[in-house]
């Protein structure tokens, strides 16, 4: 039988079997998702101030064991504000993996910095660490107030690993690098609330993170994002831009800086807070499918399944399945084959080199990404 007959049929034996469409991801509402958006629009209090604002951030610091939460209006803003904590400026480098999605990039230029691509690696996704440290060896230079590009003159800030699908980068690897090179370290957690490295949450070893709560991701509050850091300073930094800067006074405004108005609403933090309670119940059944599929997919030769690297927990949020080889065309055929029977399979971001606004951004070989590129098909994964 041709490849993607063996992978349509191993697919179809793990799914519902039925005519329905079956989406990469679909949000799922089973707790108290109506009951506490009904509380804050009956209460009026729907806008950036209330009780489950100050509960879904307490209720994340204790999910994942990192001291600070603070939410805000979706995932990209909270890179943004993290990137800004860490202390980018106009006119630096922020190092970000070339394989992610574009708000990664997208965040990077909103403050003012160049994203300057860096190439992954198979086993994590994430990018590959010892490639990075090589690479810097030869272009950047280290001084006491940082690293600096030795080709642009520009101060190289900060690196920003992304936890592709939910699977751990390694950060424990890349903090010898990032501290080597004084890099901060911000976490693109977007996909991957419920990971773990090490036996520690996402966001822990890095200086600060970013989860994003779209519709999409393994929780949501319809938009929303939060940053999560043992930073205290961090930590008072991102709400206090979150919040138009402005100063506590029991009557005046006082600004002391340009804010952002990037609060999350509380009618948002309500229906977070209804998820974050089934996340435990998200987490066991993602990790089922996986391993279902990674079963239905085992004796397919000319593939792999993606599973989690050793020393990490995967929230599997999106499951996925690697060719052996690069191969456009049979990628390709095997969504098409999916598609044709209701099965929206996707293949990963075109990397970000690739995209017209960030083709001449400064950037290292990136094989890696380009190969990956070629072989990657994700397969749907939501809670059915
Ligand atoms: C979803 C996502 C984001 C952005 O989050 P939004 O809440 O959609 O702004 C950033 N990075 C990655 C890797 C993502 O998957």
């Amino acid at each position: 039988m041709i490849l993607e007959s063996q992978i349509l049929q191993a697919v179809q034996h793990v799914l519902p079997e039925n005519d329905e469409l079956k989406p990469l991801h679909a949000p799922v509402f089973q707790g108290n998702e109506s009951k506490y958006v009904q509380d804050t629009i009956e209460s009026t209090w729907v806008s950036s101030a209330g009780t489950y604002v100050n509960k879904l951030q307490e209720d994340l610091c204790s999910f994942t064991g990192i001291n600070r939460a603070v939410t805000v209006v979706n995932g990209t803003a909270a890179l943004q504000l993290a990137l800004f904590a860490a202390g980018v400026e106009q006119g630096d480098e922020v190092l970000v993996p070339a394989l992610t999605f574009v708000a990664t990039a997208n965040a990077v230029s909103h403050t003012g910095a160049v994203p300057h691509f860096v190439d992954v690696e198979e086993s994590s996704l994430g990018i590959d660490v010892s490639k990075l440290e090589m690479y810097l060896k030869q272009h950047a230079v280290i001084t006491s107030e940082g690293s600096y590009n030795k080709h642009t003159g520009r101060w190289i800030r900060a690196v920003v690993p992304m936890h592709t699908f939910g699977h751990p980068a390694a950060i424990n690897q890349l903090r010898l690098t990032a501290d080597r090179f004084h890099l901060k370290i911000v976490e693109d957690a977007a996909e991957a609330l419920g990971s773990y490295e090490d036996g520690r949450h996402v966001g822990q070893l890095g200086d600060i993170a970013a989860v994003s709560f779209n519709g999409n991701k393994i929780i949501t509050t319809g938009g929303g994002g939060a940053l999560l850091t043992n930073n205290k300073d961090m930590a008072d930094k991102v709400e206090h831009l979150a919040s138009t800067a402005k100063v506590s006074h029991s009557f005046e405004f006082v600004h002391d800086e340009v804010g952002y108005n990037y609060r999350m609403p509380n009618i948002n933090a309500a229906l977070g807070c209804a998820q974050l309670e089934q996340l435990p119940f998200f987490l066991k059944t993602k990790r089922k499918l996986a391993g279902q599929y990674a079963e239905a997919l085992s004796d397919i030769s000319g593939i792999s399944f993606i599973k989690e690297r050793a020393g990490t927990r995967s929230n599997y949020w999106l499951n996925g399945l690697l060719l052996n080889e690069p191969d456009m065309e049979q990628r390709d055929r095997i969504i098409k084959k999916l598609h044709d029977h209701q099965i929206l399979a996707r293949p990963v971001w075109k990397p970000m080199h690739y995209l017209e606004m960030y083709r001449n951004m400064p950037k290292m070989d990136l094989t890696q990404t380009e190969s990956l590129y070629a072989r990657i098909i994700n397969l749907p994964s939501g809670v059915m």
